[in-house]
């Protein structure tokens, strides 16, 4: 038999379009510019624009039902009827403003009063992240007796759509157990599992209506294979794909696992009646010998060669020279190449880089790219590597010329980190006595007061910032600008009597790619965004070189806004696992040695600041949390450098220069002892939502350094008062000792207007007053 090539899949792609069509779309049906209609025709432009461009791209296996408006996980709540009774729904299709008002929430028909609390509104389900990539997905909410129902025809809608077009597609289904484990309930005792019976028949309906509209394959996707899971889990996915193979035996299910290895779930993954097996072989190569080793003959493999979740172009012919002894072995009839997990996680079309430096662009691959990738291995693979001579030649030079690109690498970089000792990461004495030394320099009242850096960045500071980029401003004047902005921040911050002040950081435009652009080894795109949630889109940095410090980034500022006051300024730095773990890193380093790179930057900064008279210096760790590998046996080894990098990047100062870090809202309880070890002087954190239970991993810890319990929810416009916040203060002093306690709000001000933000501080101060006073 002789094939032109291999089957090529991609398992979903981008949906947010080449240009972010969908956001407009989306921003424009919610603010009432254009209707349903108009919003769905939108939709199906992009979908049929992403069918053609698979299929012109050389992919085969075309997924269907992989777009969304807003996110698959809330598609696939609403397509079984899981809806909580506060959206109003009582049967039927799912209307497309309740769907909204589970993504976003809903203000509901009356203006919101002052305080902005609004009673007729409702709130959005929570949100959290995907596994360990940055997209957000709404949390299903499930309870006990929870009954499931079709409420939405959508996958059969889309499989239809694409076949009229003339795509016979493979539709995409978030698997039953995956669905179940990825929501919540809010009694956490219930088992969510229990569930799984009455699950089954919608999914099966879903299916069955699928089949009887021509789908051959489906693909379920049951991300949590890669997790630890328990016994029960286990026998959860046995008992949903027994069922799913017994109501509909001819249909072939494509079971897809994404982000690492089976591991020890690899027996259960094989043992399933299913017809293909999807496997991440860049997260995890060293699964595909075990599984060639055991699969059934008959099983359809997956290879998912090309890294769905970076940007880098592959090496297409060390691939090949790893997969051709596959193909010999199991023949090309049962393979199927494929990214290794949806192209979601990456921007769309590097064609539209036009500024980019054209060898970094030679060594990149978005969506697009990628599929041009599997499609030219699918050929090499079917007719040997001769019939694609050129694309595989012109990768390889690609390839080398990166790996011996002095845009990548910097001698003096990594003598610099090969040349890193232990003793660089400690601090010259104990937390103790850093404390006494801190005390004396700083003269700091009972519960100092403080905020986390940024100020409102209005639409005047918006404005200047574009105009600036545009070249409408010039610098002397945008920067006057912004110093104006900054004195009148620090004054406002004098008057009201605030201990530690901030500059307000009105000239950065984010907090990692403030720093990037300042540093060597970093690049930016123009159009390469990727989903983190609904029409949110971001731009992560790519690190692609050795990173360095070509010149100080924020002395300037920082000792700028210092002079202007006596009271201590806090310099402010974002810290090295944070720049890391927002931006797509580079593939041909180890991640701990990338980090290390960026913590020497940051160490030379932190010194530089100190040098400039600044006494108190914060580093912002907001993702040191979600940087935590999947399982939990990886934890420690990450934990370990990350905090590691953080030392160094802090511990070149004095004893007297006081230290402190920043972590958003997280699960503290299972990485407290790793913050405790960062041994920052001061942390804050975001604490007042969780009414300061949050607090209870450090109170248990004993954390012995000095603490900011966030006291006001930055993510609301409503100004909180003094007496709830002193509630939060007496409740924090119980659980900790009211020596080390600090009074600060949860998080940045920078999404807040000065309306709001200069009421609530003015009532933070009184209640650090009152705390004082009541000592
Ligand atoms: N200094 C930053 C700010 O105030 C910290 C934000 C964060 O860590 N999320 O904006
Ligand atoms: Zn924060």
């Amino acid at each position: 038999m002789s094939v032109l090539s291999l089957p090529v899949a991609t398992l979903g792609v981008p949906r947010i379009g080449p240009r972010r069509e969908l956001k407009s779309a989306l921003e424009r049906y919610w603010s009432g510019k254009i209707d349903a209609t108009a919003l769905q025709e939108a939709a199906t432009g992009l979908r049929a624009a992403s069918w053609a461009c698979q299929a012109a791209r050389g992919v085969s296996v075309i997924p269907s039902n992989d777009f969304s408006l807003y996110d698959h996980v809330l598609d696939t709540a609403v397509m079984v009827g899981a809806v909580p009774a506060i959206y109003g729904w009582s049967g039927g299709a799912v209307p497309l403003d309740s769907y909204f008002a589970m993504a976003r929430g809903s203000q509901g028909a009356e203006t919101s009063c002052s305080c902005g609390h609004d009673a007729s509104g409702v709130p959005a389900l929570e949100m959290t992240k995907w596994f360990d990539t940055n997209y957000h997905y709404m949390v299903p909410e499930f309870q006990p007796g929870q009954s499931f129902s079709l409420a939405s025809t959508k996958p059969i809608d889309e499989y239809r759509e694409a076949a009229a077009l003339g795509f016979a597609t493979r539709p995409v289904l978030l698997g039953p157990v995956s669905f179940l484990k990825l929501g919540k309930s809010h009694d956490a005792s219930f088992d969510r599992l229990t569930l799984l019976a009455g699950l089954m028949p919608t999914y099966i309906e879903v299916l069955r209506r699928l089949a009887a509209n021509g789908a051959e394959w489906v693909q379920l996707d049951e991300p949590c294979l890669v997790l630890d899971l328990s016994d029960a889990e286990r026998r959860a996915l046995r008992e949903a794909y027994g069922m799913i193979a017994y109501a509909l035996p001819k249909l072939k299910i494509m079971l897809t696992s994404y982000f690492g290895g089976l591991g020890g779930n690899l027996e259960t993954a094989l043992a399933l009646p299913v017809a293909g097996l999807h496997l991440d072989l860049v997260r995890a190569p060293e699964q595909l010998g075990d599984v060639l080793a055991k699969a059934p003959r008959g099983l359809v493999l997956s290879l998912g060669v090309i890294d769905g979740r970076n940007i880098w172009r592959a090496d297409l012919d060390a691939i090949l020279t790893r997969l051709e002894p596959v193909v010999g072995r199991r023949g090309a009839d049962h393979l199927e190449l494929a990214p290794s997990c949806s192209l979601l996680h990456v921007p769309v079309d590097l064609e539209l880089e036009t500024d980019i430096d054209p060898d970094l662009k030679r060594w990149l691959a978005f969506a697009l790219q990628k599929m041009g990738e599997l499609s030219v291995l699918g050929k090499a693979l079917a007719q040997g590597r001769g019939a694609v001579r050129g694309e595989l030649d012109d990768a390889a030079a690609a390839i080398a010329s990166r790996r011996s690109s002095t845009k990548v690498h910097d001698a003096a970089v990594a003598a610099r980190t090969a040349a890193v000792e232990p003793w660089m990461s400690w601090r010259a004495n104990p937390y103790p006595e850093r404390q006494t030394v801190q005390r004396e320099a700083l003269k700091l009242p009972q519960f100092p007061t403080t905020t986390i850096g940024s100020f409102p960045q209005t639409a005047e500071v918006r404005k200047a910032r574009a105009a600036f980029a545009k070249g409408e401003l010039g610098e002397d004047d945008y920067n006057a600008f912004l110093r104006r902005e900054t004195e009148a921040a620090v004054k406002w911050q004098e008057d009201i009597g605030i201990d530690v002040l901030v500059h307000g950081e009105f000239e950065r435009n984010d907090m990692v790619q403030y720093f990037g652009e300042q540093l060597a080894g970093y690049a930016f795109t123009k159009h390469g965004w990727v989903q983190s949630y609904g029409s949110r889109y971001v731009r992560p940095p790519i690190i692609f070189g050795d990173v360095s410090r070509p010149a100080p980034m924020t002395v300037a500022w920082s000792s700028f806004a210092q002079s202007l006051t006596s009271r201590p300024m806090k310099g402010m730095l974002t810290g090295p696992v944070t720049m890391l773990q927002w931006s797509f890193v580079r593939d041909d380093l180890p991640r701990a040695e990338v980090c290390r790179q960026i913590a020497l930057a940051l160490r030379d900064e932190v010194t530089d600041l100190e040098a400039a008279g600044l006494k108190v210096i914060q580093i912002d760790e907001p993702a040191l949390r979600e940087g935590l590998p999947l399982r939990r046996a990886e934890w420690r080894a990450y934990l370990d450098w990350a905090v590691d990098c953080f030392r160094l990047a802090a511990a070149g100062v004095r004893d007297g220069t006081q230290i402190h870090t920043h972590m958003c809202y997280a699960e503290f309880n299972d990485i407290i002892d790793s913050i405790g070890a960062l041994d920052a002087d001061v942390i804050s954190i975001e604490t007042s939502r969780s009414k300061m239970e949050l607090l209870e991993a450090f109170a248990l810890y004993h954390y012995p350094n000095e603490i900011g319990p966030g006291v006001y929810d930055i993510h609301s416009p409503r100004v909180p008062t003094t007496a709830e916040m002193i509630e939060l203060l007496t409740k924090a002093a119980r659980r900790l000792s009211p020596d080390q306690i600090w009074v600060n709000p949860d998080c940045g001000l920078k999404t807040r207007r000065w309306e709001e933000v200069r009421p609530a501080l003015v009532n933070m101060m009184e209640a650090a007053r009152q705390m004082r006073a009541n000592r």
